[in-house]
C-alpha cells in the first residue's frame, strides 16, 4: 500500500532522482508512484525540481521514498547535479516512440555521474524505464535495444506504462529491494540511517 504523507515525518527513507527527456513521461511516473493515480490534467511542465514523497511497506518494514524529478524542458546539467548528492536510486526514464529520447539516456546518465564521488557512484542504484509501452503501434525503440542499452550502462531495465499502471509497481517494488539490498550489503542492516538532504 503507498500512500503519500508530508516531508517531516521520521522514517527511514530513501532518495530517488527520476530523470530523462521531456515529455517522456517522468510526472505521470512520479503520480504513479505515490499516488498510483494517472491524470494527465495535473501534469504540467516542471520548473525546477519537483519533490515527492510516499512510505511503502517493504516485506513489513515502512520506509520513506522521497522522488525528485528535474524538470526535463532542457537538460540542465547544473540542475541534475543539485539533485543528485544523496541519491539512492536513479530511474532514467525515456518514451519507446521517442528515438531521441532514447539516444539521450547517456547524456543524462553521465550528469548524474559527472560531479558524483566514486563510492557514492556505486552505491547508486540505477534503473532504465522505457514508459509508454501502450503505444505498440507507435513504437521506435524495440524492448531488445532497451535491455542492451540497459545492460551496457549498467541499469535495471523495465518497460513500463503510467497510462495503463503496467509494471510500474513492479519497477518500483524491484528498485526498492535493490536500493535496501545495496545499503544492507554495506550497512549490515536494511536501515538507512542517512539524513535528509537539505
Ligand atoms: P514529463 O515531461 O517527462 O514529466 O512527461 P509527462 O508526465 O508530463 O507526460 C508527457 C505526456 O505523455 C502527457 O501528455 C502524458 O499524458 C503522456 N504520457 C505519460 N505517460 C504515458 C504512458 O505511459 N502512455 C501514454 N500513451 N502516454 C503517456
Ligand atoms: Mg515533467
Amino acid at each position: 500500500m503507498i500512500q503519500t504523507v508530508g516531508p517531516t515525518e521520521h522514517l527511514s527513507f530513501y532518495k530517488i532522482v527520476v530523470i530523462g527527456d521531456s515529455n517522456v513521461g517522468k510526472n505521470a511516473l512520479l503520480a504513479r508512484f505515490v499516488d498510483e493515480e494517472y491524470d494527465y490534467r495535473q501534469f504540467q511542465v516542471t520548473i525546477g525540481i519537483e519533490l515527492k514523497w510516499a512510505v511503502v511497506d517493504h516485506g513489513g518494514e515502512k520506509i520513506k521514498l522521497e522522488f525528485w524529478g528535474p524538470a526535463g524542458t532542457h537538460r540542465d546539467p547544473n540542475t541534475v547535479a543539485q539533485c543528485c548528492p544523496g541519491a539512492d536510486g536513479v530511474v532514467l526514464v525515456y518514451d519507446i516512440t521517442d528515438r531521441q529520447s532514447f539516444e539521450n539516456i547517456g547524456v543524462w546518465l553521465k550528469d548524474i555521474q559527472k560531479d558524483l564521488p566514486e563510492n557514492a557512484e556505486r552505491m547508486l542504484v540505477t534503473m532504465l524505464l522505457g514508459n509508454k509501452c501502450d503505444m505498440e503501434e507507435k513504437r521506435i525503440i524495440s524492448q531488445k535495444d532497451g535491455e542492451g542499452r540497459a545492460r551496457q550502462l549498467g541499469c535495471r531495465f523495465k518497460e513500463v506504462s503510467a497510462k495503463h499502471h503496467i509494471n510500474v509497481k513492479a519497477a518500483l517494488d524491484e528498485l526498492v529491494a535493490a536500493i535496501l539490498e545495496r545499503r544492507k550489503g554495506r550497512t549490515g542492516s536494511s536501515t538507512c540511517q542517512r539524513c535528509s538532504v537539505s
